[in-house]
């Protein structure tokens, strides 16, 4: 049984994660939602980000959390995020920087600067900025976890989308850097590299890849990996989740 479906069948035990309090950012759909799911069902008190309002509020109270509206791509959103939760519930222990978009342009004749921007702004900017925002308020608690999600498309080519797979690719080497880089605040960061993962954002693909080539996991495999991270002591770690294998990570 997932930690999902252990928590829609009301069967908290709550322990893993008691007294702790995460940041879910894409919080409102697919991989973020599962996640937030996840992480209630383990105890803690979850704070949903999203730029979409209406599913964002309708997954915190799912959760029994909170919901902040919060476009990742802004820092000063992301700064007010923590403060939000700080307000909320006291502190921040666990940040889970997910929001992220498929950038939909290439760089030829379909180059497009605007979506180039927002594909950049959430999948990149935003695990950045999103750190950048955190890190005081998981100091102040005396260290914590961040997990950002990168994609199979940070470990491999994604001729389809070029521009998508560059920020992924940055994001693996943001957790590979900044895993030992904040060691000294007892910070540990990771990422989750999902491959296929069911969501709305794979959605384009499917009628452009077979089932064979595009092999689907649940959301909630996903976001049990998260769990499995935030409970670990993994840092500096890339968790690849792929169709019919064990997550591994690797660095
Ligand atoms: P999704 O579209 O279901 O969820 C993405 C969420 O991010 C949405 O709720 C959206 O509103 C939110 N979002 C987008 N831009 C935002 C912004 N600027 N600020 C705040 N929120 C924003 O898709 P998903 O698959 O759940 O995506 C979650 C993450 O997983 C993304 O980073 C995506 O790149 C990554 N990913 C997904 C897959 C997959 O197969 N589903 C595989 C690898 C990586």
């Amino acid at each position: 049984m997932t930690a999902t479906e252990a928590l829609r069948g009301g069967q908290t035990d709550g322990a893993a994660l008691a007294g702790k309090v995460a940041i879910v950012t894409g919080g409102a759909s697919g991989l973020g939602r599962a996640t937030a799911l996840a992480l209630a069902q383990a105890g803690a008190r979850v704070v949903v980000a999203d730029v979409d309002a209406g599913a964002g509020r309708e997954v915190a109270d799912l959760v029994g959390g909170a919901f902040r509206a919060c476009d990742v791509s802004d820092l000063d959103a992301n700064r007010a995020l923590v403060d939000f939760a700080q307000e909320e519930y006291g502190g921040v222990d666990i940040a889970f920087l997910n929001a992220g978009v498929m950038t939909g342009c290439g760089v030829g004749e379909d180059f497009d600067l605007a979506r180039y921007r927002r594909a950049m702004g959430a999948n990149l900017d935003g695990v950045v900025f999103g750190t950048h925002a955190v890190l005081p308020a998981l100091r102040a608690r005396g260290g914590g976890a961040i997990v950002a999600t990168a994609s199979l498309a940070g470990l491999a080519a994604v001729p389809l989308d070029p521009l998508y797979g560059a920020n992924k690719h940055a994001v693996v080497g943001l957790a590979r850097s900044l895993g030992p880089a904040l060691a000294p605040d007892n910070v540990r960061f990771n990422a989750v590299c999902p491959g296929y993962a069911e969501s709305r954002i794979i959605d384009p693909l499917r009628g452009m890849l077979s089932e064979q080539e595009m092999p689907i996991i649940p959301a909630e495999v996903v976001a049990d990996t998260v769990l499995r991270i935030v409970t670990g002591d993994s840092t500096g770690e890339c968790w690849f989740v792929q169709a019919g294998r064990e997550p591994e990570p690797f660095r």
